[in-house]
């Protein structure tokens, strides 16, 4: 099957100490020591572009994130019931990023908590637990997120207090306007908590659809939607821990490109740049009700060495001017993308913001098949061209294409040649 006897025998040994929830990528897996910028590197000195990894988002093993880790885990490491300043001058230039309705943080050490906390202090606020995902949601591991996270499959469970709504997909919406489809989907999903006698406690999306496919237009869709959820008495959670920390080229947080303030936004994954370290954000009259009921403590969310992290992480994005090249090269990419769908007739659409790319492949255009077997094959074409992206969406078939974000258009360049030749070969084959 094309895996090298070494890397057999770690599969092998993976199975038999780690159990059987886990999956890897590919069919050949990929064999990793080391990582610099976008390149990994495997133990033979290979080198893979990157351009799947949103947690190392400022590039792998950033040496001033590196630096700054390093030099407060020789200092001090504790939780947050002592006093230190370290949390405090992160916090302060956290929420210099965020509209100023939106001035507390609270910190987690993965997105599955924050959303989880968020989820609580929803709860607390509105009296109800009804809860509104879209179709292929993915929001966490915790068994209260994993109930609202329907990407993980046909083993969960929803819960009773979840509806789904279609993903706002502009691509086969045949012409109805995003907006005002979701809208409506949000609305009969109330009613038919109402109907239940569930009170709807809020309306919680990935601000680019991630795991449903990729959906980012037209900026501004999902205003409709969130008045919607307003008007009974929800609140709208934006989850940031994708797309959030510059991804969409247009500013910090997948919320802006639609003109909304949300109640609460969770975050994650490139926060730290590959350190565990999450959060949410909300409106204080939303934690108001929660913390004077309840105490929060999490032993590691908040720390010293994660704040440092944290902090580093935002330096890097403003003095290497990252958010203007997830715009720039963005741009570049999915132009490059445009051209290769004159070549090729499989790429059907090409989407997304920044560096944030969703590449639809269809067998047929007018008809808009998914082509998923050809997606695995090309992603796993790429893969043996040292190429790492994945795919999403109900069929598969749609590229994710989310590289570090101090990707350049030489890179973009490498993965585009990438991607013609392996569809070249594909036709050929
Ligand atoms: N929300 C979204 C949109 C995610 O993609 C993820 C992780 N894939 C999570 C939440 C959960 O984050 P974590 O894995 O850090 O718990």
């Amino acid at each position: 099957n094309g895996v090298a006897l070494r890397e057999q025998a770690m599969i092998a040994r993976r199975q038999k100490l780690l159990g059987p929830a886990y999956r890897l990528f590919y069919g050949n897996p990929v064999h990793l020591v080391r990582g610099e910028g976008v390149w990994l590197y495997d133990p033979d000195g290979n080198r893979y572009l990157d351009v799947y990894n949103n947690v190392a988002s400022v590039g792998h093993c950033h040496p001033h994130v590196v630096a700054a880790l390093s030099r407060q885990a020789a200092v001090l490491n504790t939780h947050t019931r002592y006093l230190n300043d370290t949390i405090l001058d992160y916090a302060e230039k956290l929420l210099t990023y965020f509209p100023p309705e939106l001035s507390h943080v609270m910190f987690t050490c993965t997105g599955s908590e924050a959303n989880d906390l968020a989820f609580r202090a929803a709860c607390s606020f509105t009296g109800g637990t009804g809860m509104i995902v879209t179709r292929l949601a993915y929001h966490g591991v915790t068994v209260a997120i994993s109930e609202m996270s329907p990407s993980l499959g046909d083993g969960i469970t929803l819960g009773k207090h979840v509806r789904t709504v279609p993903a706002p997909d502009l691509y086969r919406s045949g012409g109805e306007d995003v907006g005002t489809a979701m809208a409506r989907h949000v609305r009969a999903a109330i009613e038919d908590m109402q109907a239940h006698g569930i009170r709807p406690a809020a309306l919680l999306v990935d601000t680019i659809f991630s795991s449903d496919g990729v959906f980012s237009d037209p900026a501004g869709f999902l205003a409709p939607a969130v008045a919607a959820i307003r008007e009974a008495g929800g609140l709208f959670i934006a989850d940031e821990v994708q797309p959030g920390f510059g991804r969409t080229g247009e500013g910090m947080w997948g919320f802006t490109r639609h003109g909304l303030v949300p109640d609460m936004v969770t975050m994650g994954k490139p926060m730290g740049n590959g350190h565990p370290i999450a959060g949410m954000v909300a409106k204080p009259e939303i934690l108001e009700r929660f913390g004077s009921r309840t105490r929060y403590f999490n032993t590691f969310g908040g720390n010293p060495v994660s704040c440092a992290v944290g902090q580093a992480v935002l330096e890097v994005i403003e003095q290497e001017g990252l958010v203007a090249n997830a715009r720039e090269t963005g741009a570049y990419l999915r132009a490059g993308f445009e051209a290769l769908a004159q070549r090729f007739p499989i790429i059907g659409d090409v989407r997304g913001a920044g560096l944030f790319v969703g590449v639809e492949l269809v067998t047929d255009r007018d008809r808009k098949i998914p082509a998923t077997a050809e997606t695995a094959r090309l992603v796993n074409g790429l893969r043996e061209r040292r190429v790492l992206i994945s795919a999403a969406g109900p069929h598969a078939n749609v590229l994710k294409i989310r590289p570090p974000l101090v990707f350049q258009q030489e890179h973009a360049d490498l993965f585009l040649d990438a991607v013609a030749a392996e569809l070249e070969a594909m036709t050929i084959g």
